[in-house]
């Protein structure tokens, strides 16, 4: 049913989902860490109006799918994207930027950046 979050054996022991608001323009955050301590997120409530979820198609070694309700989950376990699975190749935020709905984005750990910034 569409506006729910994916069940739990779908979906949260693979990623994690951090937010299921309800009402419209409420954030659903699916989220998966990567192995340098970043974070990928897609934002279910968004990706839900999106039509071509680029993300899954340009994800370099194939990690991601649909799930029951056509939104973007790891067909592998969080753990898995964790340890290395998941390359932190940026594709799926890039081609969501130009080809999906906006709803990828990627925190990457730089280290020093702040230390830099604030010299
Ligand atoms: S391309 Fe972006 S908006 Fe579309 S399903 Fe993927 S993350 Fe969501
Ligand atoms: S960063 Fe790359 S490997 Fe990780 S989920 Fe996105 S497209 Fe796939």
């Amino acid at each position: 049913m569409a506006g729910l979050p994916p069940s739990p054996e779908s979906c949260c022991l693979r990623g994690e989902i951090r937010a299921d608001g309800g009402a419209a323009g409420e954030a659903r955050l699916y989220q998966f860490e990567t192995v340098t301590g970043g974070t990928v997120t897609y934002d279910h409530a968004v990706c839900a109006t999106c039509e071509t979820k680029a993300c899954i198609q340009e994800c370099v070694p194939k990690i991601l799918t649909c799930n029951e309700e056509g939104l973007p989950v790891l067909n592998i376990t969080a753990e898995e994207a964790r340890k290395g699975r998941c390359i932190e190749c940026l594709a799926c935020e890039v081609d969501c930027f130009f080809r999906g709905a906006g709803g990828g984005h990627i925190v990457l750990p730089i280290p020093g950046l702040d230390e830099y910034l604030a010299a």
